[in-house]
This record gives C-alpha cells, sequence and structure tokens, in this order.
C-alpha cells in the first residue's frame, strides 16, 4: 500500500503503473487541498484487478471509530483507532467567529505526564507516524467539506507532547507547509509544548513562521514540577534562555499558556512574580480555566473573579493577555480532558 504523503512512495507507485505527473498532481489537490470524499478523489485512479495490494493507494491509515457532537457549543471529538486498535482523539473547534480550529494528536498517551492532564494520567506513550498525524487533518477535512465549512488554523495541543515525536512533527508540519499537498500557511500552524528547550529553538529555526505556544505555568520553580515533572529536567533559567531565542529568531510574541488553578498559582502575588519574569521578552499570556478530571480530584479551577483579577495585574504591568475559555467541556474535548473516558470504565 502507498500513501500519498510519501514522495519516493508515490513516485514508485507511479512508474509501476506509469501514471502521468499530472494523476498524481490531481489526486493529492483532491485530497489534500480541498478534502474531497475518497470517491472524487480516486475517480480517474482506475486500479485494475491484476494490480499487486503493494501498489494499491492507500487514503487512510485511522480509522474513525466514534464521533461525540457537543450539545453546548461547536466542538466535536473524533475518535480514532489506528491499524494496532490504539485510540485517538482529535478535536473539531467551531468558533463563534465562524473560524474553525482542529486540535491533534501527536502521541497516543504522554509520557510528560502533567498532573492536570487526564492523557499524562494514561501512562504509556507511542508516538504517531507523519502519515497518522496527517490522516487527522484529512479526515477532519473531509468532515468540514461535508459542512461547507473551511479548516483555517491548526494545533497540536491534542494528546502527547509534540517534541517528544519530533522528527515526525516535523515531517507533518513539512507535509501540511509543502505547496505540491497541504499547502497550508505556516503561520497557521501551532505547536503546543510543556517546554523542551532544545526542541523549541530548533523548530523555530527550521520552522519560522510556525506558532510555538509553551505551557508554562507557573514561574516558581517548586510550583512548575508539581504540576509538570518534565519541568524538573528542563528548568526555568533555560525555558528562559529558549523564548529569548526565539524571540530573535521570529520577531514576534511567543503565546505562553497559564492554567488558573485555585491556591496553586492565582495569587496576584504570583501574577506579579509572572510579569516580572516576562519583562523582557516579547510574549502574549493566555489563562486557561481548569477543566476537572477524575484523575486528580484535589485539583480546582480558579473562579472567574480571581480570573479577571489576576488578568487585569498583568495588563497593568503591560502584558498582552488573553482568556482561552475551552469549547467541549460536555464530551470531555477540552485541554487536558482527552482520551481517558475510551480508555477505561467509568
Ligand atoms: S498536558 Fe500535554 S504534555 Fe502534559 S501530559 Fe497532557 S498531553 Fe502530555
Amino acid at each position: 500500500m502507498t500513501d500519498l504523503f510519501d514522495n519516493a512512495a508515490t513516485e514508485s507507485l507511479r512508474l509501476d503503473l506509469r501514471l502521468s505527473h499530472e494523476v498524481i498532481r490531481r489526486l493529492r489537490n483532491r485530497l489534500l487541498k480541498r478534502f474531497l470524499p475518497d470517491f472524487a478523489v480516486l475517480a480517474d485512479f482506475a486500479v485494475t484487478a491484476d494490480v499487486p495490494e503493494s501498489h494499491h493507494l492507500k487514503l487512510h491509515c485511522l480509522e474513525l471509530s466514534q464521533r461525540y457532537d457537543s450539545q453546548i457549543d461547536g466542538a466535536t471529538k473524533l475518535l480514532f483507532r489506528t491499524e494496532a486498535g490504539l485510540p485517538i482523539e482529535t478535536v473539531i473547534l467551531r468558533i463563534a467567529t465562524g473560524r474553525t480550529t482542529l486540535c491533534l494528536s501527536s502521541q497516543v498517551g504522554c509520557a510528560a505526564a502533567c498532573e492536570f492532564c487526564a492523557t499524562g494520567h494514561m501512562g504509556i506513550a507511542q508516538n504517531l507516524s507523519a502519515a497518522q498525524i496527517l490522516d487527522q487533518v484529512v479526515q477532519v477535512g473531509q468532515l468540514l467539506t461535508t459542512e461547507q465549512r473551511q479548516l483555517h488554523n491548526i494545533v497540536f495541543m491534542g494528546m502527547g507532547e509534540p517534541f517528544h515525536n519530533q522528527q515526525n512533527l516535523f515531517e507533518a508540519i513539512e507535509c501540511l507547509t509543502d505547496t505540491r499537498k497541504f499547502s497550508r500557511a505556516p503561520g497557521s500552524l501551532l505547536v503546543s509544548t510543556v517546554g523542551i528547550p532544545e526542541a523549541m529553538v530548533r523548530c523555530a529555526q527550521r520552522f519560522p513562521s510556525v506558532n510555538l505556544a509553551l505551557s508554562l505555568h507557573s514561574v516558581d520553580q517548586e510550583v512548575r514540577q508539581s504540576m509538570i515533572p518534565l519541568a524538573r529536567k528542563f528548568q526555568l533559567p533555560e525555558i528562559k534562555r529558549a523564548l529569548t531565542e526565539m524571540n530573535r529568531l521570529q520577531k514576534r510574541p511567543v503565546m505562553l499558556e497559564y492554567l488558573m488553578l485555585r491556591g496553586i498559582n492565582d495569587s496576584l502575588e504570583q501574577a506579579q512574580q509572572l510579569a516580572a519574569w516576562t519583562h523582557d521578552i516579547n510574549v502574549h499570556i493566555n489563562l486557561i480555566p481548569f477543566n476537572p478530571i477524575d484523575d486528580a480530584p484535589h485539583l480546582q479551577g480558579s473562579s472567574s473573579e480571581v480570573i479577571q483579577q489576576f488578568s487585569g495585574s498583568l495588563k497593568n504591568a503591560g502584558l498582552k493577555v488573553t482568556t482561552r475559555y475551552s469549547l467541549g467541556t460536555d464530551i470531555a474535548a477540552a485541554c487536558g480532558q482527552l482520551v481517558r473516558q475510551v480508555t477505561r470504565p467509568t
């Protein structure tokens, strides 16, 4: 079987089946740019019975097994399974402005084991291939086509720490921005990380227009590592150096994600510490109300008054601040909630 993301394999198939370059170009345009249904993609690609299976064209490597639509907002969670039967969740966010964002998974499970995240409590991690990452885009794109909606932004914020799967992540970004394949604007992509400094800088060097979001959550080393075990290894001074270097490479703000947890990181004093820590770097702070998970019943979200005061304090210090309200909380599709419900009995 051959997949359309793989240049060498597609070229070999083209030669074996004596297809013109034009046939391959049309196939890719229909599937990767226009997200047409499979039958339309294959309209002029007749596979005859005497063609061995190794030369069949493969449009998908994930099987869609379930779909959950939010009853309260425009979120949809799709549960895919790999050929080995492993679950992957992908979220579509139909935002009120009319824009649509796709939240992709880069791994099954996640080894980063963040305290506040259901995926991190799965205790397993397996890298998705570039094709498995990209098939999430293709199948979501096809679904949106049936709704006459366009896909605007793609964020690597689903299951997994993308930089733990760096090679496949970079290959997927290459395909997404390649004008012969998905042809997406690099600025419409965002990679979210808990903070692996070398990889952050490498990503900014290789894809300077791709956006990056760092899950910071605290500028107190002890507090941060109680939330993100990986923070013990990659400490705040190293993270700060990486952010400074990214500012130099990208010349625009880096997004800092800050999950608002009651009594842990939401005091006004902590807001002032955050303002002081960021005074010499170009950042945009995104405050995130916490979505409860069963695995961490001791964690509670800050109240909306506290979030407002925290935000006000940062703004008074001259920082750019927004608050992100998650979609899909009723279908466990919000940030940090992915996959627990399909891997364990409830
Ligand atoms: S928040 Fe992200 S990096 Fe942390 S455990 Fe969850 S999926 Fe992994």
